[in-house]
């Protein structure tokens, strides 16, 4: 509707400028159509606006703002390129009038029935964004039965390369917003897929490995326990796949917690380390541990801490050749302790060693499937260490060797008070 008397024609022109200057301003894509709408409306005299842009999966044309009292009802409709004056100015990229409008046939009249007026005169100017007809902005209705003139179509061609610029930043917008929702949904997908499929899969996997193992106790035939010592060690891989995944995913989905009590960081990596001690001496890797005489206790969730561990000493035996050495030493630095795992196995490129911590990574130029494994274990490893507030990170020179690195916060108050609340639980 009209707010602007019949001004002179330099004061409309000012007032176009005023607009422009303060939609340069705005920073929200969406209220700039609307302001724009409304100023096509007050500068031209009309009594609507709409702006018509061209959707792809209908072929015909929607309308990204009208009059803001009808938003729902306008939502709906749709406007057909081949029987409409909008759909005439969008195909030829030209402006286009009707000034008599009352009983044209050229008119698709469904917006005005919607809303309840006649449509009278009609101005219509395309939507151009480098090169491209994106839409159309048009206004119904010049005020008291007046004619459309040579100014308004100016100021409404003006107002339309504002609108194009603005049209194609809600477009895009709207865009990466659906494709952000789009990965959120399947990333919410894959996580619940993660955590059912483990689930299901852990109670027949504990029953078989529960039966092998009771078996293989009984059996006296050597070839017998030979057969079952490959379907428990088997076992325990899916097994260890499982609790990857599983462990990967309920950090992630923030489910996962501390059980924390006092660990005894010396006792819990000898004992880690120990597990590896056979696959160690088959490969002839020399396994050094370097402790503190006195051992080092930190407030944390043992059990969690202790498969940082395991996943670094697993992956220092798989990555060093045969009569490599592995070091793994602790030191207590001010208010922290530092872990290392250190071996002198194939190493790591160096454009590797940024995205070796997130899920599924694993170096390709390694021939890592030979070793098996998920791309899972350092990623586990970083999740439950900070859990614990800690850091981990590596240093690597490919085919030199690898030196991963775990600091832990200890003894301060933020990893007492941590430890306390956790204890709670
Ligand atoms: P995976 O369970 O497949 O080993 P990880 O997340 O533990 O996955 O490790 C990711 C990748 O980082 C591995 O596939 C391997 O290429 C590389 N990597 C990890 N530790 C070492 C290491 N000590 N030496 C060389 N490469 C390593």
């Amino acid at each position: 509707m009209t707010t602007l008397g019949q001004n002179s024609r330099a004061q409309r022109f000012e007032r176009l400028i005023e607009v422009c200057r303060n939609l340069g301003k705005s920073e929200d894509v969406t209220p700039l159509l609307q302001t724009i709408v409304n100023a096509s409306c007050e500068l031209t005299y009309s009594q609507f606006c709409y702006l018509l842009v061209y959707e792809q999966e209908t072929d015909l044309l929607k309308i990204a703002a009208g009059p803001s009292d009808f938003k729902e009802i306008l939502k709906q409709i749709r406007i057909p390129i081949e029987k409409s004056i909008a759909g005439w100015a969008y195909t030829k990229s030209k402006p286009a009038t009707l000034q008599n409008a009352q009983n044209d046939p050229k008119v698709f009249r469904d917006i005005e029935r919607a809303l309840g007026y006649t449509t009278q005169s009609i101005l219509a100017v395309p939507l151009i964004f480098k090169g491209q007809t994106i839409g159309v902005l048009e206004v119904i209705n010049k005020q008291n039965n007046n004619q459309y003139t040579e100014d308004d179509l100016i100021i409404l061609d003006t107002l339309a390369s504002q609108a194009a610029v603005a049209t194609i930043s809600t477009l895009l917008f709207e865009e990466s917003k659906q494709a952000y929702d789009e990965v959120q949904e399947l990333d919410r997908m894959k996580t619940d897929f993660i955590a059912i499929a483990s689930h299901e899969l852990r109670t027949p996997l504990g029953l078989i490995l529960g039966h092998a193992t009771f078996l293989r106790e009984l059996i006296k035939d050597e070839p017998d326990k030979t057969q079952l010592d490959i379907i428990i060690r088997n076992s325990l891989r899916l097994k260890k796949i499982i609790d990857d995944l599983s462990n990967v995913n309920s950090f992630t989905t923030g489910a996962a917690r501390l059980h924390g009590k006092k660990v005894f960081l010396n006792q819990l990596i000898s004992k880690t380390a120990k597990t590896f001690q056979d696959v160690a001496e088959k490969k002839k890797i020399s396994f050094v541990i370097n402790l503190p005489n006195s051992d080092i206790i930190l407030g944390g969730d043992e059990e969690k801490l202790g498969i940082a561990i395991n996943n670094l000493i697993s992956n220092a035996i798989n990555f060093t050749n045969e009569k490599g050495h592995i070091w793994i030493s602790a030191e207590k630095l001010p208010g922290y302790v530092q872990l290392s795992v250190i071996d002198d196995g194939i190493g790591i490129p160096a454009k590797d060693l940024t995205k070796i911590f997130e899920r599924f990574y694993q170096v390709q130029s390694h021939l890592t499937r030979r070793h098996g494994g998920m791309g899972l274990g350092l990623s586990v490893a970083k999740a439950m260490v900070e859990m614990h507030k800690g850091q981990i990170w590596a240093e690597s020179v490919e085919g030199k060797g690898s030196k991963f690195y775990i600091l832990l916060p200890i003894g301060n108050s933020t990893t007492s008070f941590e430890v306390e609340s956790v204890f709670k639980q």
